[in-house]
């Protein structure tokens, strides 16, 4: 009798199979995208079958649009094909009976025409279809740059720690309702409490676009710059953070690997600025489309520096949690945002490198800023 662990210790095995053996036509490829394609459909089966308790009130929104729901079904149908090709290739099958398992499963639950089972709203939610098309998104624009620009070129998706970092991504994907209400609760207390801000606001959401934009950009990257500083200098924050600079393998998907303290408190505080100032809505949507892309692509493209800085710096930029190292001297990451122009004109490629990784460091997880923002907005 095969245990479920022993199933998942094979699937995985299997999926961080050495590169040898999962060429194009060994079946892996087919048996890969058959099992996100299978995981997909059914994450979005269960988010339209309970969407009260796995959907975010976004969902409602897509799913009365034409094109939705024959999308859940094509990508079922993909994921079955690619299932069965991978069956035929690969001589292990555990990929593609994973795969058609998972999507016979959301079959079962009624595939692409399943209709809500229970209406009732008890006010909590868990974002599946969030964490679905967050992870689909992300992992679109980003791996095949790192594919094509690699770093290392020896790392592969399922790189070193690759299931702990999914599980941060998976956490805060869930809890993006609570982690967004919570980062935004003091910007809303703020908003609700201040007409005398009224005047202040007036005036700046009377400047033009592109200043707005700018101010945007500076005073938030001065608030990340400050926020970070202070999670490695205070210890009692550095336990925190020291998740963050646990990370061992750099790509996309590291970036999730945050405290979830630090993710609420880094939202909440980021974008208190952005949303008490009285920032054009579509000035806010604009530098946080800007932040998600660009930490990303940083993210992905940075490792080639990451890998450099962790040889060069050692110890100082990514101090293990035991030494309870606050940045201080060694930390390498922090400028003077205020010296930043003279760093510039002397060193620009470096400056930009250092801010670059800034950005990447403090603006992680702006998917929930996004989110955070999304909301705001709408209200
Ligand atoms: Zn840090």
């Amino acid at each position: 009798m095969t245990r479920p662990n022993d199933l998942l210790h094979t699937l995985r095995d299997d999926l961080e199979a050495p590169v040898a053996v999962r060429t194009f036509g060994s079946g892996w490829y087919s048996g890969f995208f058959a099992l996100v394609a299978a995981i997909a459909g059914f994450g979005l089966v269960v988010a339209l079958r309970w969407p009260g308790w796995f959907a975010t009130p976004e969902l409602e929104h897509y799913e009365q649009a034409l094109w939705f729901r024959p999308l859940v079904h094509v990508v079922l149908i993909a994921s079955y094909a690619l299932a069965l090709l991978s069956l035929l290739l690969r001589r292990r099958k555990i990929i593609g009976f994973s795969a058609l398992a998972i999507g016979i499963a959301a079959a079962l639950l009624g595939g692409a025409d399943v209709s809500a089972r229970e209406t009732h709203d008890w006010g909590i939610f868990f974002g599946v279809d969030f964490f679905i098309v967050n992870l689909a998104a992300t992992g679109l624009m980003f791996a095949p740059i790192e594919r094509f620009w690699p770093h290392n070129a020896k790392q592969r998706l399922f790189r070193f720690e690759w299931r702990e970092d999914l599980f941060y991504y998976l956490v805060s994907s869930m809890l993006v309702q609570i982690a967004t209400y919570l980062a935004l609760a003091p910007s809303s207390y703020i908003n609700a409490h201040s007409d005398w801000f009224g005047t202040f606001r007036a005036a700046v959401s009377a400047q033009p676009w592109i200043v707005q934009f700018l101010e945007a950009m500076v005073i938030t990257d001065f608030v990340q710059y400050w926020f970070h500083r202070a999670f490695h200098r205070v210890p009692f924050l550095w336990g925190f953070h020291a998740v963050h600079h646990s990370a061992q393998a750099m790509d996309w998907l590291a970036g999730a690997r945050m405290h979830l303290v630090e993710v609420v408190l880094l939202r909440g505080v980021t974008s208190l600025p952005l949303l008490t100032f009285g920032f054009s809505p579509s000035v806010m949507q604009a530098y946080i489309t800007m932040v998600y892309i660009y930490a990303g692509l940083v993210r992905a493209q940075s490792a080639r520096r990451f890998g450099s800085l962790r040889a060069r710096a050692g110890d100082a930029a990514f101090p293990p949690p035991a030494s309870r190292h606050r940045g201080g001297s060694g930390g390498r990451e922090f400028c003077d945002p205020l010296s930043l122009l003279g760093q510039a004109l002397r060193h620009i490629p470096h400056a930009a490198g250092e801010m670059a990784g800034r950005i990447r460091d403090s603006a992680e997880d702006a998917a929930g800023l996004f989110a955070a923002a999304g909301l705001s907005v709408r209200e």
